[in-house]
């Protein structure tokens, strides 16, 4: 029952999506968190004293102030100040203290929500190597995907789960990324070339930026 809930948002993200299926599920995983962090989170005692201790990465908190709670993230960040403030409560005596106090701030500087992001993220990569190895019709599917940069190399860590369909996976897996580093490569040239005297009058193709981001970092700008 667990592998079929895991399979379902796969088989959608791999029929629907242009970009890398892997960053939807991630991107629409992430917009659920988001939303848990502005709503009934707020005031869970568990999330709070989690929140309190490790805090949000820049990206993530980004995400919560364009969000519609600013009380409820108001609250968050005022206890967080304060155990921050209980933490950092005396100046270290000497260099050796104060590296130790560098390394207990950097200890308590983390995500709650990426936290959040990375287990079942890394359940998801099990996955589809899973379906890799026991859907008949998935390979195809995974042949065609633009995974990114990033997560192709999630999907060459869980190589172990596709089995005795390793060596196709691996295979399918290397083209993919090969064919859209190339295309990159060759889009991002032809961009640059637009700028060449020579081809005055060539319109850059305003997307092809955005693409390459895409494959090689982020598919959200
Ligand atoms: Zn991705
Ligand atoms: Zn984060």
């Amino acid at each position: 029952m667990q592998y079929q809930i895991q399979t379902l948002p796969i088989w959608d993200a791999y029929k629907t999506q242009d970009g890398c299926p892997l960053c939807a599920i991630f991107n629409d995983r992430e917009k659920r968190i988001v939303g848990q962090y502005l709503a009934e989170n707020v005031m869970d005692p568990d999330f709070r004293s989690a929140s309190n201790s490790i805090g949000f990465c820049p990206d993530h908190i980004r995400q919560m102030y364009a969000g519609q709670n600013k009380l409820g993230l108001a609250l968050q960040l005022e206890t967080r100040a304060a155990q921050m403030a209980k933490l950092i409560n005396k100046a270290p005596v000497d260099k050796k203290s104060a590296k130790k106090t560098a390394a207990m701030i950097e200890d308590h500087r983390g995500c709650v929500i990426c936290n959040a992001l990375a287990e079942p993220m890394e359940r998801y990569y099990m996955t589809i190597a899973a379906m890799y190895a026991n859907e008949s019709e998935f390979p195809e599917l995974f042949r065609e995907a633009h995974h990114c940069l990033k997560h192709t190399a999630k999907l060459y860590d869980a190589a172990a789960y596709a089995g005795k369909s390793v060596k196709e996976y691996l295979s399918d897996l290397t083209a993919g990324i090969q064919r859209d580093l190339k295309r990159t490569e060759s889009e991002m040239r032809a961009f640059a070339d637009c700028f060449d005297f020579r081809n005055s009058g060539t319109k850059p193709d305003a997307q092809a930026i955005p693409r390459a981001i895409g494959v090689l970092i982020t598919d959200k700008l």
